[in-house]
């Protein structure tokens, strides 16, 4: 597994500057927390590191790799777990996880077995055969984590992903999130709940597009 880390970057909206001249490095195996008001840049930071936002200068490397856009972005294992959960409402939970699963090539068995221990880790197994528009907030956000977790990353962007989770819930994604790390992944989480940035290694924090590493 590889460092992360960003160089100068900057990305403007127009005439706003949401992002301005943030450097980090996040070494494999270490969750890195975001946190900032709403409006300081946490998605766009999240966006750029995962080459899905155009920047105005700076750059992205993962190990020797300089990140060129989305695409190479998830070639080289760099997932995006995006705020409001990205599922498809018209899928069931379990079809959510196995599409992006057999489109990167992993052998159907593999899928779906990867597929029910994901499922089985965020404790929503039984809501596998669901509609994700049938389920509650909550179990969207476990299941949107179970398709990240089932990916395995080589470095995961996740934003906001305990937003919508009660104490125990929030605690169990928590402790997959490290737990991934652990794993030798990268972890970089926006959040604006003290309890969960309270459990990264480190935590930098964003205002105004500008960044500060708070510990
Ligand atoms: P956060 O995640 O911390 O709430 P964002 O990264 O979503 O912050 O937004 C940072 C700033 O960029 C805000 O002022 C927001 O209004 C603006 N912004 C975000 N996305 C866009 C966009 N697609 N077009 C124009 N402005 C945007």
């Amino acid at each position: 597994m590889s460092e992360l880390r960003a160089h100068g970057l900057t990305v403007r909206y127009g005439d706003l500057v949401a992002l301005r001249d943030v450097d980090l490095t996040v070494a494999p195996g270490s969750l890195l927390a975001v946190t900032g008001p709403s409006g300081a840049g946490k998605s766009t930071l999240l966006w750029a590191l995962a080459g899905a936002v155009a920047v105005a200068s700076g750059r992205v490397v993962l190990g020797d790799h300089e990140v060129t856009g989305r695409e190479h972005a998830a070639a080289l294992g760099i997932g995006l777990m995006p705020q409001g959960n990205g599922l498809a409402y018209s899928l069931t939970a379990a079809e959510n996880i196995l599409a992006p699963l057999l489109a990167a090539g992993v052998a159907p068995t593999d899928a779906r077995d990867r597929c029910l221990a994901a499922l089985g880790l965020v404790g929503v197994e039984e809501s596998g055969n669901h509609l994700v528009d049938e389920l509650s907030g909550g179990q969207q956000q476990r299941v949107a984590l179970a398709r990240a977790l089932a990916a395995r990353p080589a470095v995961l962007l996740a934003d906001e992903p305990t937003s919508d989770l009660d104490a125990a819930n929030r605690d169990r994604a928590l402790a997959l999130l490290r737990a991934e790390a652990a794993r030798g992944a990268v972890i970089v989480m926006a959040t604006h709940d003290p309890e969960a940035a309270a459990q990264a290694d480190a935590e930098l924090s964003l205002d105004e597009g500008e960044a500060t590493l708070s510990r």
